[in-house]
């Protein structure tokens, strides 16, 4: 269709100019429209304004040059293309305004219905539906309503109110006894709302309603529930939203008309076939809200079966375009099929490894693509454990499994009050009869939501399943009164701070709290899955998608362990070695004392014989793991930590000394100990006297740990195993600090080693920023280099690693200082950085410096994207992440567009 034909920027699309890839100009909404539209499927004619006419609206506060015309112009088209004017009082054309951003927001933003409704075209539109007053005046209404709303900040609850009390008048709580004439006296109440909140009448040109329609969506960007929706989702605050106008076409114009929703696979488990819900005589917002109760799409069928098989073979051609599973909002007008939306369809980390394995199957996508249809959170969220269930537990109530998961906590029901217990650290599941997006905060506090009503694709089934919350809804058995803060359902009463769990994944709700078994993923890594179970989709489909991983991924993935026990799990679950063995966690328990002779040894030869009677203890710590992993690397690290954690807190001490002198009881050993304690007292202790500065302070102590490793693995090689030990200096910042150290070490593993043919590589953790900038000297003392990013993101932003995560990043996440917490994932402008340098400069200087990183981010999902960029050999992590960071190396080896799989 033809846009002006001058110079100015382009701001509006028709649907017939656009397509699935436009998706930053047009959003998620408007490109796919166009995308089907271009297919030839029965779209609403319609036309899209860009998300770059929002960025300039919400920029300077006003419509940029030239979007007024554009606008006119498309209308224009649009009026002749459907033979009808936008409001005609005889004939009207309406149109529906929708909101639609690159990513999906379910609920956020605004729609508005019926614009071009005023006192004229009202008995027009009756006239074209039929003379069908009720239909024409119930759509005024709800134009009057939601104009009011969203446009024009009039609280929702007066219209609600104004309808409840008309239907209350009228003896009915269903809104379709209402005839045309209730419906006219509630048009003329809202305009009285109307009036009283905005001090004008409601407009009736339908070209200003069209405007400050859109204007309202622009606006509805920045709206606080939308913001905290970003937050959450990670989305940028600056994408804007593009906003679609449609011709309206009206499922509730009868019996023969509705509308629906529906997936084309089971956006649950993954499953093939038809999955949906419809509504008969209504209009889309009433499935969404979950308002009324809809049937299965399945009844269709019976209902209107040419409109049904249509339906399902647009649904059959949908897939095989996207070659994924879609999502689509359908409406039908006195029997015939329109489609107003189809997406990519949002599912449950179940349902996208199933459906990737499937679609491999089917041959529409190959094993590369399957990779980068799933990602390690969802991974991650199938390890979670699951309910064990057994004949004490009987469900009091089943609704619609809509986010998977098994969640047991306090029941709440406002949003208020989850986030109030969740802050007391309470675990609480909100309980709602539905939930709307001013429950978003809930949402994020709680554990779990249950609702007694909607369906898979209500409110809270769809945000649940984005933040991969458990959630069950419309579960219709439960009564809910939420201002007397209590739920009834079979026959008992459940009030607020009792314990329920619920089931996502089966819909089941259960009073008190159920215990949790392993997930199946886990076990199947573990290898221990019973053969009913190994077959099972989603087991073969992780299996599937993990061994493609490992084949391509150029990472290799090693763990964190500081037990045999760990390692050996690590190792179930894939691990190639271990990365980091804290060798502190080898000094709790009884062995303490030994620090504590360690610390008080006045004389050289008190210190010895502490050190002397822990070596053997460490020899047999350091055996045990050697065995477990086999002839992997086995990274451990020389003691970090300052010492005086290893000594009773001052107060304790204080306290005991003053009650055993009070008992007259001997207290040198306390009162020594309270003088060391108070010697060894740092204001900075992360910046103390911790790390490779120890070993160079305290004679013998990181000489001791070199024998030991070096003793246990020459141990474990002449019983016939295999042992490949690297040592690791932690907290080095200068490299005459490593070369120290390394002098000593290397003297004692030739004396140990002798002609036993094992081989210990010496390197150290890059975890302070001088050590990153200086990486070039240090490499010339270093086998290799394991980034700590820990300390390095301590340190490199100053932050205490473990203060300021409760203390003040909540701020920093509100002002977007940064999207997360960069403990969490790395920061990689500025930590990322460091590590880039200090990769590059190491590996100038000694060419095959084997490179790995060993801080928490090492089985962050895109933190491990990063490190594959910058060229890093392995990332170690947590035993349970050690799949998820597979998975993720994996992904990064294949993913060479850089696209999002959001
Ligand atoms: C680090 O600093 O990233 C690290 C792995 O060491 P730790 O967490 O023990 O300080
Ligand atoms: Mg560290």
């Amino acid at each position: 269709m033809a846009a002006q034909e001058t110079d100015e920027h382009k701001y509006v699309y028709d649907f017939s100019e656009g397509n699935k890839d436009l998706k930053d100009l047009l959003g998620g909404k408007g490109a796919n429209l166009a995308e089907m539209t271009n297919l030839g499927l029965p779209v609403p004619p319609g036309f899209t304004i860009t998300t770059e006419a929002c960025q300039a609206y919400l920029a300077t506060g006003r419509e940029p040059d030239g979007l007024a015309g554009q606008i006119e112009a498309h209308l224009q088209a649009l009026e002749r293309e459907m033979g009808k004017r936008l409001g005609d009082p005889g004939d009207p054309l309406l149109v529906s305004v929708r909101s639609g951003a690159k990513f999906s927001m379910p609920g956020m933003m605004e729609t508005v219905l019926n614009v071009g409704l005023n006192d004229q075209s009202v008995v027009g539109l009756a006239a074209q539906a039929g003379q069908n007053d009720r239909f024409a005046w119930d759509s005024y209404r709800r134009l009057i309503q939601m104009f009011g709303k969203t446009v024009c900040e009039v609280p929702g609850e007066e219209f609600e109110h104004a309808l409840d009390e008309i239907k209350s008048a009228k003896g009915t709580h269903n809104d379709l006894d209402l005839d045309a004439d209730d419906l006219r006296g509630l048009v003329d109440a809202y305009k009285k709302i109307f009036a009283k909140h905005t001090g004008r009448d409601f407009p009736q040109q339908p070209r200003e309603q069209l405007d400050l329609a859109i204007r309202a969506v622009f606006e509805s960007w920045n709206a606080e529930r939308a913001v905290l929706y970003r937050r959450q989702e990670r989305i940028p605050a600056d994408l804007g939203t593009a906003v679609n106008v449609v011709t309206m076409v009206f499922g509730n114009l009868g019996p023969d008309s509705g509308t629906g929703v529906a997936f084309t696979r089971d956006p649950g488990s993954g499953a093939q076939g038809i999955y949906g819900d419809y509504l008969a005589n209504a209009q889309g917002e009433d499935v969404v809200a979950g308002i009324r109760n809809t049937v299965p799409l399945q009844e269709l069928e019976r209902l209107d079966k040419s409109s049904y098989d249509e339906l399902l073979s647009i649904m059959a051609r949908l897939e095989e375009h996207y070659r994924d599973l879609c999502d689509i909002e359908f409406t039908i007008e006195r029997g015939k099929l329109w489609m107003l939306q189809t997406r990519v369809g949002k599912r449950t980390a179940a349902a996208a490894f199933v459906i990737a394995g499937q679609l491999v199957d089917e041959g529409l996508i190959d094993e590369d693509e399957a990779l980068h249809r799933v990602n390690g959170a969802q991974l991650a969220q199938l390890m979670f454990p699951r309910f064990q269930l057994d004949h004490e537990f009987e469900a009091v109530a089943t609704g619609i499994g809509a986010s998977p998961g098994a969640a047991s906590g306090k029941v709440v029901f406002t949003s208020a009050r989850a986030v109030e217990l969740a802050a007391e650290g309470e675990s609480v599941i909100l309980v709602r009869r539905e939930t709307n997006p001013d429950d978003l905060n809930g949402m994020i506090a709680a554990k779990g939501i249950l609702t007694s009503r909607g369906g898979k694709t209500s409110h809270a089934a769809v945000v649940a399943r984005g933040m991969g919350k458990t959630c069950v809804s419309g579960a219709d058995e439960i009564d809910v009164n939420v201002p007397a803060k209590r739920f009834t359902v079979a026959g008992q009463t459940v009030d607020e701070g009792d314990v329920v769990s619920i089931d996502g994944t089966t819909g089941k709700v259960y009073l008190g709290e159920v215990p949790v078994m392993p997930s199946e993923v886990v076990q199947y890594f573990e290898g221990s899955l019973d053969d009913e179970h190994v077959d099972n989709p989603l087991v073969r489909a992780v299996h599937r998608i993990m061994t493609h991983a490992d084949g391509k991924r150029r990472l290799a993935v090693r763990t964190n362990a500081d037990t045999g026990a760990d390692a050996a799990r690590a190792r179930r679950f894939g691990a190639e070695g271990i990365g980091l063995c804290r060798t502190e966690h080898m000094f709790l328990g009884d062995r303490r004392e030994l620090v504590e002779r360690l610390i008080l040894a006045r004389a050289e030869g008190e210190r010895d014989e502490a050190l002397a009677a822990l070596l053997p203890m460490q020899r047999a710590d350091f055996e045990e793991i050697f065995r477990e992993m086999d002839g992997l690397p086995v990274t451990v690290r020389l003691i970090d930590p300052p010492l005086h954690e290893f000594l009773p807190p001052l107060e304790q001490l204080a306290v005991n000394v003053a009650v055993a002198q009070e008992r007259g009881e001997d207290v040198a050993k306390e009162e020594a100990l309270l003088a060391a304690v108070r010697r060894m007292h740092e204001e900075n202790p992360m910046l103390g006297l911790r790390g490779v500065r120890l070993g160079l302070v305290i004679p013998g102590l990181f000489a001791m740990q070199v024998r030991a490793i070096a003793e246990a693995a020459v141990a474990v090689v002449r019983a016939g195993g295999k042992a490949c030990p690297e040592i690791m200096v932690p907290l080095v910042g200068a490299v005459q600090e490593l070369e120290t150290v390394r002098a000593e070490a290397e003297k004692i593993i030739a004396e140990v080693v002798g002609d036993s043919g094992v081989e210990v590589l010496i390197g150290t953790m890059i975890e302070v920023p001088r050590a990153a900038l200086t990486a070039g000297q240090i490499a010339e003392a270093a086998e290799f280099f394991s980034f700590g990013t820990n300390d390095l993101t301590q340190m490199g932003w100053g932050f205490s690693r473990d203060d300021v995560e409760g203390a003040f990043f909540w701020r920093y996440l509100e002002l977007g200082i940064f999207g997360i917490s960069p403990f969490e994932s790395i920061d990689r402008d500025g930590v990322g950085r460091l590590v880039r340098i200090a990769a590059e400069e190491g590996r100038a200087a000694r060419p095959g410096l084997k490179l790995g990183v060993c801080g928490e981010h090492g089985g962050d999902p895109d933190s491990v994207h990063f490190f594959h960029e910058v060229g890093l050999d392995y990332v170690s992590c947590s035993p349970f992440r050690v799949p998820v960071a597979r998975l993720e190396a994996g992904r990064a080896a294949v993913q060479t567009d850089g696209s999002d799989s959001r």
